[in-house]
């Protein structure tokens, strides 16, 4: 695979000293850090390409291998066929990229580098964004399934204008004279003295001369944000998915917070949720009751068809194994419960009415189980 030229990695020219290589370094190095580009590989792969250039062009005798063989200089394969033995003391391994930065950086945090705070001060470290919250209604049919929804808000995004640092190109920074520099002002309320963060600087412990036009000097924007979400199946009202990073942009670099997406599941015209089952019930009249026969029942994913015997009694259930609804945990899945409701007609003509006359005068004194079971234990009250 071909490899940059080093010297192009870091911008910088063939002659460049050793502390315009180190400026350049330092620079790029902090605006393609992980930390501040979550997520983003090509920005990690530009953090080692860069953390490799530096090491390199840093250190005189390997900037002078280098110069003279090329990448070839630090290529083992090619280091074993060549006798040439102006390679210093090159084991023709790289350092870990974080090594070399926090060796740049002295072990001062990057943001505190960033923003010029001493290791000293306390004001001015990188905050995390805050986390969002989002109240998603889904449909009963899209918590069993498993969905992709798109979210629409607004948050706080990385001001694209000054990338964040909240200051035109160029702008200095001034110690905060609200606070000192200290980032905190102490507030007295009567006899109480609290430390509060500086209103002015909101922290940082210093300003900027010449604020971002655009975000005034918040280094963070109100942007409309589109977010797609992966529903996975089984989910219920009150569960909360986490969308990693997609909350508010960090403060002074810090990474972004989570987006939290609240579920909330509609009520469903046909069927009510118990966990993972469903139950759904199904009316049927008084004679398919009594006669039985198939009946066909709504499923979430259609129809099926269930034998009922005769002499079917009101809220007779009957379960279809695995019709429910996906545990969310990869468990099974539930099962859908149909309940019977026998209805009774509510009207009826005068030929029905002599049909059901005639039926009653068929059946005599004939007394069903359930009439004769009852009538046994309330005999005392009909005396
Ligand atoms: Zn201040
Ligand atoms: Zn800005």
């Amino acid at each position: 695979m071909a490899k940059r030229d080093y010297y192009e990695v870091l911008g910088v020219e063939k002659n460049a000293s050793a502390e315009d290589i180190k400026k350049a370094y330092r620079k790029l190095a902090i605006k393609y850090h992980p930390d501040k580009n979550p997520g983003d590989k090509s920005a990690e792969e530009k953090f080692k390409e860069l953390a490799e250039a530096y090491e390199v062009l840093s250190d005189p005798d390997k900037r002078a291998a280098y110069d003279q063989y090329g990448h070839a200089a630090f290529d083992p394969r090619a280091r074993a066929a060549s006798a040439a033995g102006a390679r210093g003391t090159w084991s023709g391994e790289f350092h870990d990229p974080f090594d070399i930065f926090s060796q740049v950086f002295g072990g001062s945090s990057i943001f505190e580098e960033m923003f010029g705070g001493g290791s000293r001060r306390e004001a001015g470290r990188a905050q995390r964004g805050s986390d969002l919250r989002y109240d998603l209604e889904i449909t009963l049919e899209e918590a069993a399934r498993g969905c992709e929804k798109e979210i629409r808000l607004s948050r706080l995004e990385v001001c694209e204008h000054c990338d964040g640092s909240g200051g035109e190109p160029g702008a200095q920074r001034r110690a905060c004279s609200t606070c000192g520099g200290h980032g905190q002002v102490i507030a007295s309320h009567g006899i109480f003295s609290i430390r509060q963060t500086c209103p002015r600087c909101e922290g940082a412990g210093h300003v900027l001369d010449r604020p971002c036009r655009h975000c005034h000097g918040e280094g963070r924007r109100e942007k409309p944000a589109t977010i797609r979400i992966a529903i996975p199946a089984g989910v219920d009202t009150g569960v909360r998915l986490r969308s990693r990073g997609n909350g508010e942009a960090g403060l002074r670099g810090g990474p972004s917070g989570d987006l939290h997406v609240v579920i909330h599941v509609k009520p469903h015209p046909i069927f009510q949720r118990d966990g993972d089952d469903l139950i759904c019930e199904v009316p049927i009249s008084f004679v398919q009751a009594a006669l039985g026969g198939e009946i066909e029942v709504p499923t979430l994913t259609g129809k099926a068809s269930i034998k009922i015997p005769a002499g079917t009694q009101p809220n007779t259930m009957f379960r279809l194994k695995g019709r429910g609804i996906k545990n969310l945990h990869g468990d099974g899945a539930g099962d859908l419960l149909v309940r019977i409701q026998v209805e009774v007609p509510t009207k009826l003509n005068a030929a029905q009415r002599a049909k059901l006359q005639e039926f009653a005068a068929m059946c005599g004194n004939d007394v069903n189980p359930i009439s004769r079971s009852f009538f046994e234990k309330a005999k005392d009250f009909f005396r």
